[in-house]
């Protein structure tokens, strides 16, 4: 059996094309960078005032003093006259500072009377109180994000800032996905006598999309050896991810596999030492990577968080793929693990002390209600003895989706 970070690493390594693109700033949220970005401009271009006040020499003020207001600057327009010593210069925020002064007082530290103004609150305390320097926020040729990062909406505006109209990314993976079973009717119709609905489907399409893949879901296919072999020769010609569903243990019935390879795929069949899961199937077909997950939609939805998504993410271009376990403390007693790695459904709630984690008594990888009331994964090492509460836990949370 392999261990998950082995499965992890064969996945990744199995790798597939990343293709890169230039998309618009309104475009770029969730995208990963495929190059540095780097300041075009430099911010504040100039010093600017930070504050509604009046720009002075700091070293012409005293308590109680008085200046002579001799022009304004606001955002978007300079003062344009000539500054001289014990003057003063009203300033908006955001206006750039007039040259000669260094710093701002607060207008409701004055009383303005006859185009004077006049100290009534503290002296400021030092040269530059209230004055954003130039380049304080970031200068022309600086680096600013790296290659990998992946770009949020704070990430949006640094770009916009610093003189970007558009990020080179790497393109969305284009995911196809394929559920399995005679037993399976679509969301939303009855099933029949022996029939379930295929929940699977739409779970691992809404879970795709959230972490930016492209996903065309293909629906149910019947046990049929024929009829999957040539969808999946279809449907690989222009997905850069197959994913199929069910039908991939060497059961009776289990189709999958040899119609993979039938079609042309090499194909690796792992036993890999967790729970909930079985085996999982992973290859290449012509251009594409193919995954193939367990269809029990517990196993299914565990499976696609530790293998699909970072894969998803990898062709992405992400520098950091994998999920990123957290530590909390039991809130509950736990018995002892055995040979394969737990991926308990739990709870966690966030307390003063940190992360509560509550792993729920049932774990039937069948179950669906306990799932969505799961908000993370409670992670039981292998062989790891029984566990009291209050004694520290790893899980994945599972906030993203
Ligand atoms: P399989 O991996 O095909 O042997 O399926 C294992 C279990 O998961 C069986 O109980 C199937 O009925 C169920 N199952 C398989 N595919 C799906 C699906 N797409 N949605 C919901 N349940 C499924
Ligand atoms: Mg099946």
């Amino acid at each position: 059996m392999l261990s998950v970070a082995e499965a992890q690493a064969h996945v990744l390594a199995a790798g597939g094309n990343r293709r890169r693109e230039t998309v618009p700033l309104s475009e770029a949220h969730g995208r990963y960078l495929a190059e540095d970005v780097i300041a075009r401009l430099t911010q504040p271009p100039f010093n600017a005032s930070a504050m509604d006040g009046y720009a002075v020499r700091f070293e012409d003020i005293a308590p109680g003093i008085t200046f002579p207001v001799i022009g304004e600057a606001i955002a978007g327009k300079a003062f344009d006259g000539f500054f001289e010593e014990g003057v003063a210069v009203r300033v908006l925020t955001g206006a750039p500072m007039p040259d000669g002064t260094d710093t701002v007082i607060l207008q409701e530290d004055v009383a303005y009377e006859d185009g004077a103004i006049r100290l009534i609150g503290d002296c400021p305390p030092h040269a530059g109180r209230h004055v954003r320097k130039a380049g304080q926020d970031f200068a022309e040729g600086s680096l600013l994000l790296q290659v990998g990062t992946r770009i949020n909406v704070r990430g949006i505006a640094l770009m916009a800032a610093s003189g970007h109209g558009t990020a080179e990314v790497f393109a969305r993976p284009r995911v196809v996905i394929l559920s399995t079973g005679d037993e399976l009717v679509p969301p939303g119709q009855a099933p029949g006598p022996s029939q379930i609905v295929n929940s699977n489907g739409v779970m691992l399409a809404s879970l795709l999309r959230c972490c930016g893949a492209q996903v065309q879901d293909l629906g149910i296919l019947p046990d049929r050896h024929d009829v999957i072999r040539d969808a999946i020769a279809r449907a690989a010609a222009d997905a850069d991810i197959l994913v199929t569903v069910g039908g991939a243990s060497v059961g009776d019935h289990d189709y999958v596999q040899a119609a993979l390879v039938d079609a042309g795929a090499r194909i690796d069949f792992w036993k890999i030492a967790m729970r909930p899961g079985k085996p999982m199937m992973l290859g290449t077909l012509g251009e594409s990577v193919t995954i193939g997950l367990p269809g029990n939609p517990v196993s299914a939805y565990v499976c696609a968080q530790l293998y699909l998504l970072p894969l998803v993410r990898h062709l992405m271009g992400a520098a950091d793929p994998l999920p990123r376990p957290l530590q909390g403390r039991l809130t509950v007693d736990v018995r002892p693990n055995g040979g394969r790695v737990d991926y308990m459904r739990a709870m966690v709630t966030a307390s003063a002390d940190g992360w509560e984690v509550t792993p729920f008594p049932v774990q039937d990888s069948a179950m669906l209600s306990r799932l969505e009331a799961a908000n993370a994964l409670a992670i039981r090492p292998i062989n790891a003895p029984a566990a009291e509460k209050g004694s520290n836990i790893a899980f994945l949370l599972l906030n993203a989706d």
